[in-house]
């Protein structure tokens, strides 16, 4: 299924998402997760409505974000990083969460606020030190887009990345959900600043699977429905200013569009 998260005047629903002449509708509403405590189902009738003019939230309401670093071989040479020899995972704050179309805003404290393009994970079902042997495929939600914003200069000059990863703002999310695709197959990645490809990339070149990532993460952390990985930027990463707009697309999840502004 894909579907989307949504407001209303009554309130945040979950909307099912279906093609109505090769454009996303919301087609009806749906239960909401038992993670989400501020969704509610459907109160009466509801008159479809395209993905397009709805009011989106982001489509998830994640416990916690775990995210992997140089995930992608040409994207750790481009930050001049060595290839790491096991996943490499920073937590982004749940409070930098925003919806499709909200703003991006650069902080006073940053000089260089980067995009970087994502396949992100959506974990469906509690998953603590997943064996080997065990299909992962059974903790999967589905996938979203997620644009990992980055302060750079302050990655580099704090030495560690909560603050320059974790600014109010800095991890748009959407436009839905989905579990309709493979990234083992290969979905391409794309990234644009307003307008022009910055980054395109292709899941079938991370480092690490989906399957080798949610074993190690859950190695050390127990995921909880709702909670969100991404996968790791490919090469392209590239700053941001007040004024731009920047779409992330993922084949078969859609486009993650936010403007930029102060
Ligand atoms: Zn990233």
């Amino acid at each position: 299924m894909r579907y989307c998260r949504f407001q209303t005047e009554a309130g945040a629903h979950y909307g099912e998402v279906v093609d109505r002449d090769g454009e996303p509708w919301i087609q009806c509403v749906v239960a909401p997760w038992p993670e989400d405590p501020w969704a509610r189902p459907a109160a009466g009738s509801f008159e479809p409505i395209p993905l397009q003019g709805a009011n989106l939230l982001a489509p998830v309401v994640p416990s916690k974000i775990v995210c992997i670093g140089r995930n992608y071989r040409e994207h750790a040479a481009e930050l001049g990083n060595e290839v790491p020899k096991e996943p490499l995972l920073f937590l982004k704050a749940p409070s930098a969460v925003i919806a499709p179309g909200d703003a991006i805003r650069i902080p006073a404290l940053s000089k260089r606020v980067d995009f970087e393009g994502e396949l992100a994970i959506v974990i469906g079902k509690r998953a603590t030190r997943i064996a080997a042997n065990e299909d992962v495929r059974s903790y999967i939600r589905g996938y979203t887009i997620v644009n990992d914003v980055t302060a750079r200069d302050l990655q580099k000059s704090d030495g560690q990345w909560s603050r320059a990863k974790g600014f109010d703002t800095f991890c748009p999310m959407g436009p839905l959900v989905t579990d309709e695709i493979d990234p083992d197959a290969g979905l391409t990645v794309t990234t644009r600043l307003n307008g022009a490809v910055k980054q395109q990339g292709t899941t079938q070149d991370l480092i690490f699977s989906i399957a080798t990532l949610l074993r190690h993460v859950s190695a050390a952390m127990t995921l909880v429905p709702g909670d969100v990985v991404p996968t790791g930027t490919p090469a392209g990463v590239g700053p941001m200013k007040s004024g731009d707009v920047v779409e992330v697309s993922v084949e078969g999840i859609g486009t993650l569009r936010n403007p930029v502004d102060v």
